[in-house]
C-alpha cells in the first residue's frame, strides 16, 4: 500500500515490525537516485545520487567550491534526494550501500551522508571514485568508507547481512545490492545491463540471482530506463568493434584523431587505448573527470594506463603546454581522448572548438563521439551546437559509437525469471517507461497489485 509521507516525531525509537521502503529520490525520474528500507527497527539507504541536469543548472555559475554550496538549496533545486522525508529514521540508518559510482549514484554524498551515522560501503573501484572526488574537493566526511568486492557478503546487523552481485555496467564493479533479511531478501537492482562478453571484467553473477530467486526475493527495484527497447542491450564489444572501424577502418593519417566518451567507462577507454595503440600516435587523456576516473582504476590495480603508455592530463596549465606540443610535432602524432561528449561547454571539446587553447581544428581532421545524446536539455543543444561548429570547420564526425550500459525489455524479463521477486517497484525511468515495466509484469502473469509506482518521498509497507 502507497501511502504519503509524514514524517513522525524523532524521539520515536520504536516502529511497528516488518519492512517499510521510502524512495527518496529516482522514481518516476532519472536521477537523484536514493532509497531507505526500513527493516524493524534498523534502516539501510541505497545509493545518493545527483541528478544532472538539475545540478549543472544549479550550479551554471562557476563554482570553485563544492562545500560552499548550500545544501537546502541543492534540495529545493531537486539536485539532491530531499532526505527530509526519511528525518524520522535518521538516527536508525546502519549503513549506506552504494552500487556503482556514477554521479547520479553517488554524487550526493558529500552534502548529504553527514547527516547519518552510518558506513559507506561500495565496490573497491566505487569507493575509490569516491574518495578521488573528495580528495579533490577538500571535502571530510564524518562516515566510514568500507569497502565490500563484487560477490562479497557482509553481516550489517544482528538480522541483516548485506550481499553485492556482481553485475555488467557502463562502469567497473558495478553491484546490486541483496539485503538478506527473516523476511525474505531485498534487492536494489539498479542500474545493470547482461552482457555476456564484457570488454572489461567478467559476465553477470547469474547464478547468484537464481540463488536469491531460490532464497525468495520479498521486492526488487528494478532499472526501467530502457524497458521500452526491445530485445537484448547489445554487448560492449559491439560498441568496440564499431569503435574498431571509426578509428582504424578509415584513413586519418595525418590528420587530428579526437575521441570523446563517457570518463567513468573504463572498458571504453581500454578499447580506445588497444586500437590507439595500432595507430602509433602518443595516446593523451586530458581533462579533469578522465584522469579522476581512469587513476581510480589505476589505484586499484584494476586497470593501469599510465603503464601502457597513456599520459594523463588533469590541470589547466599541463593541458595547455601540450596543445602547444601538440600543434608544433603535428596533431597526427597524437591520439586525443578527452572530455565533452555532451557538448557541455566547459568541456575539453568545447574549448577545442572556441579555440581556448593554441589549437585548432583543420578540414578531414577525426572527431569520435564515443556516446549518446542523453536525451535531455540541455545536452540535445550543446551537441547540436558543438557538431555544427565542427561541420563548419571541415571536421569528419563519428557519432553514436556506443552501445548503453542499461538492460532492455528482455533482460528485465529475464531478470524477473531469475529472481522471482513477489513484489516490484520500476526505478531509474519516467512515467511512460514506468507503465511499461508494470505492462510487462503483468504479461509474466505476476499480481498487478504486486507492481508499485512510486514517486520522490513516498513509502510502501511491504511485510
Ligand atoms: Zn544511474
Ligand atoms: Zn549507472
Amino acid at each position: 500500500m502507497v501511502q504519503q509521507n509524514t514524517p513522525q516525531s524523532q524521539q520515536q525509537a520504536q516502529f511497528p515490525p516488518g519492512v517499510e521502503i521510502i524512495t527518496v529520490g529516482g522514481t518516476g525520474e532519472v536521477g537523484r537516485n536514493m532509497t531507505a528500507v526500513r527493516v524493524d527497527d534498523d534502516v539501510f539507504i541505497f545509493d545518493m545520487g545527483l541528478h544532472m541536469p538539475n545540478y549543472i543548472k544549479f550550479t551554471d555559475e562557476d563554482v570553485s567550491d563544492l562545500s560552499k554550496l548550500n545544501v537546502d538549496a541543492l534540495r529545493k533545486a531537486g539536485a539532491i534526494p530531499n532526505d527530509n522525508s526519511i528525518t524520522h529514521w535518521r538516527k536508525h540508518v546502519k549503513a549506506i550501500f552504494l552500487g556503482h559510482g556514477h554521479l547520479d549514484h553517488i554524487g550526493a554524498v558529500p552534502f548529504i551522508s553527514n547527516n547519518y551515522h552510518a558506513p559507506i560501503i561500495g565496490s573497491p573501484y566505487t569507493i575509490a571514485v569516491l574518495k578521488t572526488m573528495l580528495r579533490d574537493e577538500k571535502i571530510q566526511l564524518k562516515n566510514k568508507l568500507e569497502t565490500l568486492s563484487p560477490n562479497g557478503t557482509r553481516k550489517i546487523t544482528k538480522n541483516v547481512t548485506a550481499e553485492f552481485v556482481h553485475v555488467t555496467h557502463s562502469i567497473p564493479q558495478s553491484v546490486l545490492v541483496a539485503l538478506h533479511t527473516k523476511y525474505g531478501v531485498i534487492l536494489y537492482a539498479t542500474d545493470f545491463k547482461f552482457d555476456n562478453n564484457p570488454v572489461l571484467g567478467k559476465p553477470p553473477h547469474y547464478e547468484c540471482l537464481k540463488r536469491l530467486g531460490d532464497q525468495g526475493v520479498l521486492i526488487t527495484m528494478v532499472d526501467a530506463l530502457y524497458v521500452t527497447r526491445p530485445g537484448k542491450m547489445p554487448s560492449e564489444v559491439v560498441a568496440r568493434e564499431m569503435l574498431r572501424d571509426a578509428m582504424l577502418g578509415v584513413d586519418n593519417r595525418g590528420k587530428a584523431l579526437v575521441i570523446t566518451t563517457f570518463s567513468s567507462h573504463i572498458a571504453r577507454l581500454k578499447s580506445v587505448l588497444e586500437f590507439g595503440k595500432q595507430t602509433k600516435r602518443k595516446i593523451l587523456f586530458m581533462g579533469r573527470s578522465l584522469a579522476k576516473y581512469a587513476l581510480a582504476a589505476e589505484e586499484i590495480d584494476l586497470f593501469n594506463f599510465t603503464k601502457q603508455g597513456v599520459e594523463i592530463l588533469k590541470y589547466g596549465n599541463q593541458v595547455r603546454r601540450k596543445f602547444r606540443e601538440i600543434m608544433k610535432r603535428g596533431k597526427d602524432k597524437f591520439l586525443l581522448v578527452v572530455t565533452g561528449h555532451q557538448g557541455e561547454p566547459k568541456s575539453m571539446l568545447s574549448k577545442m572548438v572556441d579555440r581556448k587553447f593554441d589549437f585548432h581544428f583543420d578540414s578531414d581532421d577525426h572527431v569520435i563521439f564515443s556516446s549518446s545524446v542523453i536525451p535531455v536539455e540541455p545536452n540535445i543543444s550543446y551537441r547540436k551546437t558543438i557538431e555544427q561548429h565542427l561541420q563548419h570547420d571541415g571536421v569528419r564526425l563519428y557519432t553514436d559509437i556506443h552501445c548503453s550500459g542499461h538492460a532492455a525489455r528482455e533482460d528485465i524479463r529475464e531478470f524477473f525469471k531469475l529472481t522471482r521477486p513477489r513484489h516490484m517497484i520500476p526505478t531509474h525511468a519516467e512515467p511512460n517507461k514506468v507503465d511499461s515495466c508494470i505492462q510487462l509484469w503483468k504479461e509474466m502473469g505476476q499480481p498487478p497489485k504486486n507492481a508499485h509506482v512510486l514517486k520522490a518521498g513516498q513509502r510502501l509497507k511491504v511485510a
